[in-house]
């Protein structure tokens, strides 16, 4: 079984991400979603609410994919879980210099883990769970960028903070 890695904060997980997972399921067989519980990250969502969004927006392929966290290096994590690749998405322009540090730190580290990336529709390819969480602070459209149970958990949380 050719298993595929994909880490992240998912803080929260959005149309970018799951755009990301359903390409590399066409790839592999199974995606193991790696939520990171890096304590370092200031993170909106706590993990087990990353986790829920993700189950949930993510429903339609559960038997595909599992979810689990990781606070260690991901190519550690990943060879513990039986995967080849670590998947990663690509958006325009920014995300190339980080993603080719990181790579090649990860080759060092261990090189028979290698890694993969996916473009996004391009819809989403300037999207991020930064900009989310902007645009929920000051009450905007978010309809194209999450899912409406994002949607909600995202206006419960703000309103909480305020
Ligand atoms: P991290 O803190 O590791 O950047 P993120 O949850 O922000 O965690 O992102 C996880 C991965 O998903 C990264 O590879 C990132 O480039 C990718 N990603 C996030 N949003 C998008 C998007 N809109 N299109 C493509 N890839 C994305």
């Amino acid at each position: 079984m050719k298993i595929g890695v994909y880490p992240g904060s998912f803080d929260p997980i959005t149309y970018g991400h799951i755009d990301v997972v359903k390409r590399a399921l066409k790839v592999f067989d199974k995606v193991i979603i790696l939520v990171s519980t890096n304590p370092n990250k200031n993170t909106l969502f706590t993990k087990d609410e990353r986790i829920d969004m993700i189950e949930k927006t993510l429903e339609s392929c559960l038997d595909k994919i599992q979810i689990e966290t990781s606070a260690e290096l991901t190519v550690h994590r990943a060879k513990t879980l039986g995967a080849t690749h670590i998947v990663r998405g690509l958006r325009a322009l920014t995300d190339f210099e980080y993603e080719f540090q990181m790579t090649h730190a990860n080759r060092v580290l261990d090189k028979s883990i290698d890694s993969i990336f996916f473009m996004t529709d391009n819809k989403y390819s300037f999207l991020s769970s930064t900009t989310v969480k902007e645009i929920a602070q000051f009450n905007g459209n978010l309809e194209t960028f999450v899912p409406e149970y994002v949607i909600r958990k995202l206006h419960e949380k703000v309103m909480k903070t305020a």
